[in-house]
């Protein structure tokens, strides 16, 4: 008896194995599709300037209304366009959309862009960025990138030698997802960062944990010291805002400050004299 039942899970395993890789297959002929008809979209999320709160950028976050499945979350797709192949024609899409989109926006708004840990390997990375910035208009300075340290370590001396390349081109780099990582501090000596930005798994628990607090504290006091200014990502409430505000972080993010929208709605975000673009102003 124990046996059948073996068998018979074995093969509802097999079964819904099997489902799982069609599922997979069909979602990813249809990430494939939508990145090439550049349908994924950038939705923009307010970074604020903790001491007069003031919208100074966003962060351009890729989102993809699936045509029958609807949203799907940017932590499962994004991994799907590394394992195919199609990160960097995801990221350059959304960046040149981007820099259109920021047209409508005074020319002191920045950006900040994911750069996948895939793309860090790739020398030619800094090219192809400012190129589309030359083309787009859009001032390097204006740029914030966002790493990860997965990014550095499988190759650090390739990434080094990308971000310094950016840096000197006048694009910001920021090392994201702070705390989470390893060897943080190792990160933090051998390359020439502008911010770091604290996990929002630290910030999000601080009301809860006050091992939270500590580290969060800790990590902006660090951060300090090395003469880096520091973003809290996941701020969702008053208290947490104001207690980061008292340790002397210097920007927020999070749903509490503005969640991540379409570009029609994100320049309601910002501060009137900013919300009129260069070229949009009559
Ligand atoms: P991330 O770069 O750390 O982006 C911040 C994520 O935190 C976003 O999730 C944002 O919506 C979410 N978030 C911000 N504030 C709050 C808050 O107060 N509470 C909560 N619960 N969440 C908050 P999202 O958009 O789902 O993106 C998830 C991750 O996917 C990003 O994490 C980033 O690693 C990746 N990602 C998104 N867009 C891109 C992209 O264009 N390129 C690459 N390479 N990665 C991307
Ligand atoms: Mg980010
Ligand atoms: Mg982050
Ligand atoms: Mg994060």
């Amino acid at each position: 008896r124990a046996k059948r039942d073996g068998r018979s899970t074995y093969r509802f395993f097999e079964q819904s194995m099997d489902e799982e890789l069609r599922d997979r297959a069909a979602l990813e002929a249809d990430l494939r599709k939508a990145i090439g008809e550049e349908r994924l979209e950038p939705h923009y999320q307010p970074l604020v300037d903790m001491r007069d709160g003031h919208v100074y950028g966003f962060e351009v976050l890729a989102r993809w209304n699936h045509p029958t499945r609807g949203w799907i979350r940017p932590d499962v797709f994004i991994p799907l366009a590394e394992q195919i192949g199609l990160i960097s024609d995801l990221t350059w899409s959304l960046l040149r959309r981007a820099c259109r989109d920021s047209r409508q926006w005074s020319d002191d708004i920045r950006l900040a862009l994911n750069i996948s840990p895939v793309q860090l390997k790739d020398p030619l990375l800094p090219n192809q960025i400012l190129g589309i910035l030359a083309e787009e208009g859009f001032a390097p300075t204006r740029l914030e990138i966002e790493v990860t340290e997965t990014a550095l370590v499988s190759d650090l001396k390739t990434a080094k030698a990308i971000l310094s390349s950016l840096r000197s081109n006048g694009v910001r780099i920021a090392l994201d997802d702070f705390g989470t990582g390893y060897s943080s501090l190792y990160h933090l000596r051998e390359l020439k960062f502008d911010k770091v930005k604290i996990d929002r798994s630290f910030v999000q628990s601080m009301q809860t944990s006050s091992d939270s607090r500590k580290i969060v504290d800790a990590i902006v006091s660090l951060a300090k010291t090395l003469g880096l200014p520091t973003v809290a990502e996941g701020i969702e409430d008053k208290a947490v805002l104001d207690h980061l505000a008292s340790i002397g972080c210097d920007f927020g993010q999070g749903f509490y400050l503005g969640r991540a929208m379409p570009a029609e709605a994100a320049v309601e975000r910002l501060d009137p004299h900013d919300a009129g673009g260069a070229r949009g102003a009559a």
